[in-house]
């Protein structure tokens, strides 16, 4: 084994963090941040792409306030959109660099990382949070600047969590049999693809409520043993 691959959200981080801060961090910013940064290019076209999607969709011809309630309503609706993953990178980015948010990561996990470096071994994340919001939430954590732990991030673009296809790129781009990388996650799904792609799992059984599968288990990082 080489290099241990690890999710974020009910891995390396309460699940709660992402829906009790992240998520209402960026719908309690959302207009005033756009109101602010208007004539910002990326916000810019960020407005555009929200707009795009309402016309080609419901037919509708929409304004920057009413893009920005479209925006509002799929936080609610927790729609991945890629003009809402975008804009909420940069609120948070904004919460984050003001100490407003420090991204929760559990106790177990520092130690953990740094005994796998030690023993020679790369690390990187692979997560449904974009590349941006990962590397946010690793630099600026409960735990300190964990960002230099990680060699590569990866997130959907190199295709869906659930999907054997994903594990089996990741291990391309990093030039690696997936026989050598061992993937930790919460959720079953996931180790199943990641497994039938070759790799070894363990799961991260952290609280009660989750669906236990075939996987090695770990309660946290201290109990993982490879
Ligand atoms: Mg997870």
């Amino acid at each position: 084994m080489k290099y241990i691959l690890t999710d974020v959200e009910g891995t390396t981080t309460s699940i709660s963090f992402v829906h009790e801060v992240l998520f209402p961090f960026s719908k309690k910013h959302l207009v005033s941040f756009v109101k602010k940064h208007s004539s910002r290019t990326d916000v810019k076209n960020i407005l555009e792409a929200t707009k795009a999607s309402a016309l080609k969709e419901n037919q509708k011809t929409i304004n920057d306030q009413e893009a920005c309630e479209l925006l509002l309503h799929w936080i609610e609706t927790d729609r991945k959109h890629p003009a809402l993953k975008d804009l909420q990178g940069l609120i948070w980015e904004e919460g984050y660099a003001s100490g407003e948010i420090k991204g929760h990561v559990y106790r177990d996990v520092l130690p953990a990382l740094k005994a796998w470096k030690n023993a020679g071994l790369t690390l990187g994340v692979y997560s449904s949070g974009s590349v941006k919001a990962q590397h946010l939430i690793f630099e600026h954590s409960t735990e300190g600047n964990l960002r230099p732990f990680f060699s590569n991030h990866f997130d959907t673009a190199v295709g869906h969590k659930r999907e054997v296809g994903s594990y089996k790129n990741i291990a391309g781009e990093l030039k690696l049999s997936p026989s050598d990388i061992l993937f930790l996650s919460d959720i079953k799904e996931e180790l199943d693809a990641a497994f039938e792609a070759g790799m070894k799992t363990i799961q991260l059984v952290r609280q009660d409520d989750v669906i236990v599968g075939d996987h090695l288990v770990a309660r946290d990082f201290s109990e993982i043993k490879f």
